[in-house]
């Protein structure tokens, strides 16, 4: 085979296993980022759970004075209806007596309701912080791990890199430049093997005389329908 055309084929590889690694390289931080997200979407559940724990604590201290206010009140009329000297005064203020006993009475019922619904928040609080807590040791471990990856991906970069520099020297420029060129407008692969008589970059049939020329392989052949260099596998006998 044509030096140029198996220096290709080596770059090629290379160019694979880089594109790859980029790949991760742009993969891993995001993946890291969200498993950050998710320690901090369990930290902020817990934060919500703590602040509306609080703030049903702080009604129940609410509901707690007024409990003890309206008490008072309704002692104060119970006191006057013993000095009540007419029916009407009398009927007035068992008006007010009873008024003040059904405010007492609901308002001991927001307090038990209360109660029992912070007795329910108060396990939830417990259960998301002991999930936080195990999904934070979760995320550093994967975290931990991802950074490890990361390093070792960078060091197959510069390896590859390095690699790649030292067989595109060899090289001649025009068809570095073509393969270059091949490659960026193709995404996949610029030197592609011919079989079945077809390319395999795009399939389409190639001529009788093309696929001498690649067999021969003593000058670069390019795919007439995309333009991709072709390629002659000797282990193959099709074609
Ligand atoms: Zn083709």
């Amino acid at each position: 085979m044509l030096e140029q055309l198996e220096l290709l084929l080596r770059l090629q590889e290379i160019d694979l296993t880089l594109s790859e690694l980029e790949s991760d390289e742009e993969r891993l931080p995001d993946e890291m980022s969200e498993l950050e997200e998710e320690k901090e979407r369990a930290r902020a559940d817990v934060a919500e759970r703590e602040q509306g724990l609080e703030e049903g604590r702080k009604r129940r201290q609410h509901l707690e004075r007024d409990l003890e206010d309206q008490t008072v009140r309704l002692n104060d009329l119970k006191a006057k209806q013993l000095m009540i000297k007419t029916n009407e005064e009398y009927a007035a203020l068992s008006h007010e007596i009873t008024f003040a006993d059904n405010e007492i009475a609901s308002t001991e019922d927001a307090i038990l309701e209360l109660m029992e619904d912070l007795e329910r928040q108060t396990s939830a609080l417990a259960a998301a912080k002991e999930a936080a807590a195990s999904e934070t040791a979760e995320v550093e471990r994967k975290v931990g791990e991802l950074k490890a990856e990361f390093t070792r991906l960078i060091d197959a970069l510069a390896v590859k890199r390095d690699e790649r520099v030292r067989v595109a020297m060899h090289v001649d420029k025009v068809t570095l430049a073509r393969y270059e060129r091949i490659l960026a407008s193709k995404g996949d692969c610029a030197v592609v093997s011919v079989e079945g008589g077809a390319c395999r970059g795009c399939y389409v049939t190639l001529p009788p005389q093309a696929i001498i020329e690649v067999k021969r392989s003593d000058r670069l052949i390019q795919c007439d329908g995309c333009g991709r260099i072709l390629y002659w596998r000797l282990e193959r006998d099709d074609g």
